[in-house]
């Protein structure tokens, strides 16, 4: 990839500058962290403020109803987005960042023409039926059955730590088709719509105090087989498109918003005369470093899976455990610049952002499991007992 930007593409972020600053202002407050369907509502509308004016989607492929555009206008896209104070993907994330992109590369010409257009249009949301009480590293143990009964699967079972269920319209779930196969072969990734008879969503509550996520309980929920992505019993290789995603681009925005957090602590630093102390000036200076390197290495990534067919490759893994473990660092370094390390108050923004980059090391696969990935399929050393 060309790292310099060329004219088209500085013409490409000089609009996109123009439009955010005369769409910014008209944007309402932002709603309490714990109010949900306000939540919902503000996001959506953001997304409907994309779709209109031609940016919702921009790298998706045309026939998903994306706009085609390159990887470099897309990373453009999320610095000026960021830049500007715009609100990202919020409670949509699911639905515009890995479970969309899953039905783009694999869902039927009939399954993106129902689903695509209403994720773009911030119409409906997504959520995430994968983890279980005992299938969470160990995804492929999942035990939530399906049994075929005519056109319609009836679908038991449990699912945890499901983001944003309460808001949502769909789920991507993992169900066991066949309970006979190998672990990995019996599985299929079905589309659930959330209103469907028998589900029940029971919020939890994180250390933060707020209900980012449920519990989903499923009692002989039908769900069509129309709604099956892949074939029956094909599952788990969908599901490692789905988890690419997460992986491997979910998280690039927020590189960008990582580097000015950081921008904005040297600046307190500077500010309170913490700068003056030199250890912590060589903290900051690590992570600015460190964060450069993950936007290069995001930089590479994308360019890859353009390549490939813009599916992300297994570097989304390197990433993710790096990225997941500088932005705890990153949070420790903000506690220290902005009240002391021992300063904990859940009213302020950053303990809120301190406390939720804990979760980072766990959410969309743990900071072992990614090496255990790296470790066997990209250095190729054998595999754990
Ligand atoms: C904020 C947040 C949001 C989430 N959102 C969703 C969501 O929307 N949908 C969803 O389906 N899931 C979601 N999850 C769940 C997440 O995917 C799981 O928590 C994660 O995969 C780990 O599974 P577990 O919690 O069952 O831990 P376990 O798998 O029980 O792991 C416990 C510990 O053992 C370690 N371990 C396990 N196996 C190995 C091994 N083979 N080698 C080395 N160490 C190992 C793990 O690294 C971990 O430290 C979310 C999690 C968080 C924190």
């Amino acid at each position: 990839m060309d790292l310099a930007y060329t004219e088209a593409e500085e013409e490409f972020r000089g609009r996109l500058r123009e439009w955010l600053a005369g769409v910014l202002p008209s944007l309402p407050p932002k709603p309490s962290p714990d109010d949900w369907p306000a939540r919902r509502a503000y996001d959506t509308t953001w997304q409907r403020m994309l779709y209109d004016a031609g940016y919702a989607g921009l790298h998706w492929p045309e026939d998903a109803g994306g706009r085609g555009a390159t990887p470099t206008q897309h990373l453009i896209f999320l610095e000026e987005t960021e830049r500007a104070g715009a609100p990202y993907v919020g409670a949509n994330f699911v639905g515009l960042l890995h479970a969309g992109p899953t039905v783009a590369a694999e869902g039927t010409a009939e399954q993106r023409a129902r689903w695509l257009p209403p994720v773009l249009r911030g119409d409906e949301i997504w959520c995430q039926g994968f983890s279980e009480p005992d299938a969470g590293s160990d995804l492929a143990a999942l035990r939530t059955r399906a049994v075929r009964d005519g056109d319609d699967y009836v679908v038991s079972g449990s699912k945890i730590w499901t983001s944003h269920a309460e808001v949502a319209d769909w789920c991507e779930l993992l169900v066991r088709t066949d309970p006979e196969a190998p672990k990995h072969r019996g599985i299929s990734w079905l589309a659930m719509p959330m209103d469907a008879p028998g589900i029940t969503v029971r919020p939890l509550r994180t250390l933060a105090g707020s209900t980012e996520f449920a519990e989903v309980f499923l009692d002989e929920v039908r769900v069509p087989v129309r709604n099956r992505v892949g074939a029956e019993n094909d599952g788990w290789r969908v599901t490692m498109v789905t988890l690419s995603f997460e992986r491997g681009t979910a998280f690039v925005g927020e590189v960008v918003a990582c580097r000015r957090t950081l921008e904005a602590l040297a600046a307190e630093a500077r500010r309170n005369g913490r700068w003056d102390d030199p250890v912590l000036r060589r903290r900051l200076g690590r992570l600015n470093a460190e964060f450069r390197a993950l936007w290069r290495l995001t930089q590479a990534n994308v360019s890859e899976s353009e390549r490939t067919g813009g599916v992300p490759g297994i570097g989304g893994s390197v990433f993710k455990l790096r990225y997941s473990g500088v932005r705890q660092d990153l949070y420790e370094a903000a506690a220290e610049v902005l009240g002391g390390v021992d300063a904990f108050d859940l009213d302020r923004e950053w303990t809120l952002d301190r406390l939720s980059s804990l979760s980072y090391t766990i959410a969309a696969g743990t900071s072992q499991i990614q090496r255990n990935i790296v470790a066997e399929r990209i250095l190729g050393l054998p595999k754990g007992r």
